[in-house]
């Protein structure tokens, strides 16, 4: 269990005993890509992988090490204006986050030990967001619910780490729940908690091409979305619908146009989503999320060869309700929903058609949905 390997790694490192240890889960997104930060609907769950860390307050400077990272800088809590490099940089910024609501943080002695593979769809940087600020908690004891802890993860991604992400990835490690889908509004941050039939098995097919949606491929596209909503009048994508946008599509350049297409039929297939899983709709689930990867490929320009190619197998492949890109792009996984029984003959098909198409081996992962970040019993 990934919780012993985290208690020895830290005996062995440290040569003492850790006081706390909490887990944080990655996640995976069934629907809702590129919403986030229009303001838009999200179908995230927070899956049965994550990270989990070990520690205990110490005198002088905070000490970290990191199973599939290796040791990390070492950092001073009373002095976080002094970044440190590297991974660091979570548990430094979720000190200076925590510091800024809820006062000092003291120095930790941190142990990190992750089954989330790194940069592919799954939010390993959430996770460590969430991670950090249970172990705060469980040190220091300051009051704080899920949400709130999330929307502080957030700010420590956007304005310590330096990446301009949204609050999706956040909301679901913190607030997932066992065997739900996550309908998030991620504007008023309400979540209905949709139950996802036993029967079906989430699956996470990674393409092992590294996802590098560069800062600027990124940033191009939310200033575009901002575009567009400013041209609509409207304060941002998720006030609009496509009739709306269509209205407008003479005042609007083609990419322009066909990014906020993207972003305005993403939340239309979110919403619908909801209803259509509940009802175990197969036709309905296949051509939302078919829907879904077809408009980040050509709208929004997103996808890549490596992607086409997972999805593309899994949507012939037996077993299969829908499958999809996921996550921000240009490399990264797909996730699929597959008849639970028949998981073994979809992967059976999938990998080899992947390897076919591209030469890559790929992976796949069945994910259990799991309850959001919490502090553990030792
Ligand atoms: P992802 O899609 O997985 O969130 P990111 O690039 O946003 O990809 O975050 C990955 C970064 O998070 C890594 O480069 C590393 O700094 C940090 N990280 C994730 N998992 C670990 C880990 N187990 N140990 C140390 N750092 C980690
Ligand atoms: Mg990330």
């Amino acid at each position: 269990m990934s919780l012993d390997r985290a208690l020895t790694l830290h005996r062995n490192y440290f040569g003492v005993e850790p006081k706390v240890a909490v887990f944080a889960p990655g996640r995976i997104n069934l629907i809702g890509e590129h919403t986030d930060y229009n303001g838009g609907f999200v179908m995230p769950c927070a899956i049965d992988r994550g990270i989990w860390v070990v520690g205990r307050i110490v005198d002088g400077e905070s000490k970290l090490m990191s199973d599939s990272a290796g040791p990390g800088k070492s950092f001073d809590a009373s002095n976080l204006d002094r970044k440190p490099s590297g991974w660091a940089k979570y548990p430094a910024g979720m000190a200076w986050v925590l510091t800024e609501r809820f006062g000092t943080m003291p120095n930790i002695e941190a142990t990190v030990v992750s089954n989330l593979p790194m940069g592919s769809g799954v939010s390993s940087s959430a996770a460590m967001e969430l991670a950090f600020a249970k172990l705060f908690q469980a040190l220091v004891g300051f009051e704080s619910d899920a949400k709130q802890l999330a929307l502080l993860g957030q700010k420590c991604e956007n304005q310590y780490v330096g990446v301009n992400c949204g609050i999706m990835d956040q909301m679901a490690s913190a607030c997932g729940r066992k065997n739900h889908a996550m309908c998030l509004d991620t504007r008023s941050l309400e979540i209905e908690y949709a139950p996802v039939d036993p029967s079906l098995a989430v699956v996470l097919l990674d393409t092992k091409k590294p996802r590098a949606l560069s800062d600027s491929a990124y940033n191009e596209r939310r200033s575009q979305c901002e575009a567009a909503a400013l041209a609509m009048g409207v304060p941002q994508l998720r006030d609009a619908n496509l009739e709306q946008l269509l209205s407008k599509k003479g005042e609007l350049d083609d990419v322009t146009f066909r990014r906020a297409r993207h972003v305005v039929t993403e939340d239309a297939r979110s919403m619908a989503f909801k209803q259509t899983l509940a009802a175990g709709d197969r036709n309905g689930i296949f051509a939302l999320m078919k829907g879904s990867h077809d408009s980040l490929k050509d709208d929004y320009e997103v996808s890549c060869a490596e992607l086409d190619a997972m999805a593309g197998a899994a949507w012939l492949a037996p077993g299969v309700y829908g499958a999809r890109m996921t996550g921000a792009g240009f490399g990264g996984a797909c996730v699929a929903l597959v008849a639970r029984d028949e998981v073994e003959a979809f992967t059976a098909h999938v990998l080899p058609a992947y390897k076919q198409a591209t030469g890559k081996d790929g992976d796949a992962i069945v994910c259990g949905i799991d309850d959001g970040a919490r502090i553990l019993a030792i």
